[in-house]
This record gives structure tokens, C-alpha cells and sequence, in this order.
């Protein structure tokens, strides 16, 4: 995927960044004293991270709570003015917008939600042309990598310059243990594309609970993403949305005191050999992977030859089951996790029914 934005680097707007630059604060904004007392208690612990909460929260269904609206913009002015960390909220429309722009919000963040429509998108846009400000942008809630480059592209062809991904997760079929399926490749092929773009994580609404926040964090810091968005509150049970999910400001700090950051590059030469070492290897092996996988699909076409002649459907569930059972058994006695085996199987079978539709629509002569 092509992708080009005129970016300016985080170091140059955020002068404080080290690694990861933090996002903390509550999901909604509910109270002042909420947000005064989270925000000074993460502000002892990281001074120069940057605050957030939700003032207009896009809920699935209504009837439950949807913000506390303008007066919460009053309430971050507060925590500016008294513990200093720079502000952040998330916006859905232009009027959401001018009233952050009116109550001085340093950063805005435009929520999976609304990322997936490029008419808000674009209304969000429009309404920033000729502002200086930094803009986050989420992933779409379902895995579209040209999706999330559009809101991207929008945002940076209204001349903001000072852009950040951040990856939330995705909704899809099979979550596996996360409220949000983390799917890292799509992040990792946006900032392939774009490797100027700097990239946070949002463990929080990965996991959906705090267990797994440090454990996504951790792999965050390790696919080199820049920072973090982790929703903090100072009674989490007590939250008004998302109160399965935030940490106390206490459980933020152990989980940001125990991340191991390393280094993306290294200079050390014998470290560089043995890497490129075991690296060719691996190129070796992958090949020889793509090589098994092209027979084993010419192997699929000629089944699917034999399934046309004999007038039978491309796909025989109890085969399928069949197969995927004693694929998971083989696999897991060698060492290979559950749902990597599971995965890899379905691809293989979801591009051997396309090569067999091919087999079956393909009209012979008569
Ligand atoms: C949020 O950050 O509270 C939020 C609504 O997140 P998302 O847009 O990722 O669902
Ligand atoms: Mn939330």
C-alpha cells in the first residue's frame, strides 16, 4: 500500500517524548473531582504525558452514558491549569471541534468509529483547516487498512502536519481472549507504508481488561511503536463506561515501570552478523513454506476438478472439521500454539475454496 503524508516528526512538537510517549486519563470524563484527582495523581508519576477523556462518548446503544458534553472542557481547562499535562479528547463532528478549539484542547483524536466514515472524517477535516493542532487518529473498528490511511490522508490534506495512528484493535469474528482483536499486522503494514508516521497503542481497548494491558504494552514497545493510550481512573469500578478496563493511576506507573524498551537498531557488528545469519535462514525457510503451499494448492485445483465432474459442493463441513482437528493435534504436539496452528489453517482453506470457485466457474468449451 502506497501512503505518503507530510509528517513533522513527534520530537519536534512534543519535546519531552521518550519512550513511549503516554496517553493516560479516563475513558469519560464523569466529574472535577474525577478528573482533577486522576489527572494530579498521573501527573506525580509522569508530568510530561499527555491527559485524556472522552466529553462525547459514541456508546452502542443509547440509554447509557453519552458524555458529560461542554462542561467536561471546563474540567480539562482545570487540569491544565493545575497539574500542567497537556490535554486530549476525542472528536466526532466539526461543532465537537470548534469547542475544543475554544476551550484551548492540545490534542484531538478522531475514535475508531468515526474513522471508519470518511464523511465525518471529512467534516472533522474541513473544520481543522488553518489550525495548528496535533491529530490522533484510531483504526476503522473493523480491519481496513485503506480505511484507516483515508482518515489519515484527510486529516493531512487539511495541512495538519502533527499526525499519530493509533492502533485500538479491531472487531472481527474471533476475538480470541481480547475485547478488541489486536491484529498487529495491520499496524505493522501502515507504518511499513508510511514509516514516518509515528504509531501508538491503545492496550486498553485491546484487552478490555486491565490483565492484559501489560502484556499488550510490552508487545507494543516491541513492534517499535512510540507510545501508549492507556485509560486510567481513579475509582475504576466506579467508571461510568469502560469500567472493566481502566487501572488506577498506581497501576499505570508499575505497568509503565516494568516495560522493557529496547532498541530498534543496533550497532554492535557481531550482534548485526548473527542476526542476518539466522535471518537468511529464516528467508530459506519461508521460501521452501511458499513452495509446499503453491503444491498443496495445485493439489486443491485438482480436487476441485473432481468435485465439478462429480456435481459436489467445494465444501464438505465435517471434512473441514475433520481436518482442522488433526491439523490443531499435529501441531500442537510439535510446540505450535492453538490458535497459530487454527489461523494458518484457515487461510490455507479460505485460498483453497477460492482456487476450487475458480475450478467450478471456470465455463469449458464445448
Ligand atoms: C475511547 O478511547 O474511549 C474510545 C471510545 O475508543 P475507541 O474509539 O477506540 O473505541
Ligand atoms: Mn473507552
Amino acid at each position: 500500500m502506497k501512503l505518503e503524508l507530510n509528517i513533522t516528526p513527534l520530537k519536534e512538537w512534543f519535546p519531552h517524548f521518550i519512550k513511549p510517549m503516554l496517553i493516560a486519563g479516563p475513558c469519560s470524563a464523569e466529574s472535577e473531582e474525577q478528573m482533577l484527582t486522576t489527572a494530579k495523581q498521573i501527573a506525580a508519576f509522569y508530568p510530561h504525558s499527555i491527559f485524556r477523556a472522552g466529553i462525547w462518548k459514541p456508546r452502542t446503544r443509547p440509554n447509557t452514558f453519552e458524555g458529560i458534553g461542554n462542561i467536561g472542557l471546563k474540567w480539562m481547562q482545570l487540569v491544565k491549569q493545575q497539574t500542567g499535562l497537556l490535554t486530549s479528547t476525542e472528536v466526532a463532528t466539526a461543532a465537537h471541534v470548534e469547542e475544543c478549539l475554544k476551550h484551548g484542547i492540545d490534542i484531538l483524536w478522531i475514535g475508531a468509529r468515526t474513522t471508519v466514515n470518511p464523511f465525518s472524517v471529512q467534516e472533522i477535516a474541513d473544520a481543522l483547516k488553518g489550525v495548528d493542532i496535533p491529530v490522533f487518529v484510531k483504526n476503522p473498528i473493523y480491519p481496513d487498512l485503506q480505511l484507516w490511511a483515508g482518515a489519515l490522508e484527510r486529516v493531512n490534506n487539511a495541512g495538519i502536519t502533527k499526525i499519530v495512528a493509533i492502533h485500538r484493535g479491531f472487531q472481527s469474528y474471533d476475538n480470541g481472549p481480547f475485547r478488541n482483536s489486536p491484529k498487529w499486522e495491520l499496524a505493522i503494514d501502515l507504518k511499513t507504508a508510511c514509516p514516518a508516521l509515528p504509531v501508538i497503542c491503545d492496550p486498553s481497548h485491546i484487552a478490555g481488561t486491565p490483565e492484559l494491558i501489560p502484556y499488550i504494552s510490552q508487545k507494543a514497545m516491541d513492534m517499535d511503536m512510540d507510545g501508549l493510550l492507556i485509560e486510567t481512573h481513579c475509582r475504576p469500578a466506579e467508571a461510568l463506561s469502560d469500567a472493566k478496563q481502566q487501572v488506577t493511576p498506581l497501576e499505570l506507573k508499575q505497568i509503565i515501570d516494568d516495560l522493557q524498551i529496547r532498541s530498534s537498531s543496533t550497532e554492535n557488528i557481531e550482534l548485526q552478523t548473527k542476526l542476518e545469519e539466522l535471518r537468511l535462514i529464516i528467508t530459506k525457510l519461508d521460501n521452501e513454506l511458499l513452495e509446499i503451499l503453491a503444491k498443496r494448492m495445485a493439489v486443491s485445483a485438482q480436487i476441485g476438478e473432481y468435485k465439478k465432474e462429480n456435481n459436489i459442493t467445494i465444501l464438505q463441513v465435517s471434512h473441514w472439521k475433520r481436518l482442522i482437528e488433526s491439523g490443531i493435534e499435529s501441531g500442537t504436539q510439535i510446540g505450535l500454539p492453538k490458535e497459530f496452528v487454527k489461523g494458518i489453517y484457515q487461510l490455507i482453506n479460505d485460498e483453497s475454496i477460492r482456487r476450487q470457485t475458480e475450478v467450478m466457474n471456470k465455463t469449458t468449451k464445448k
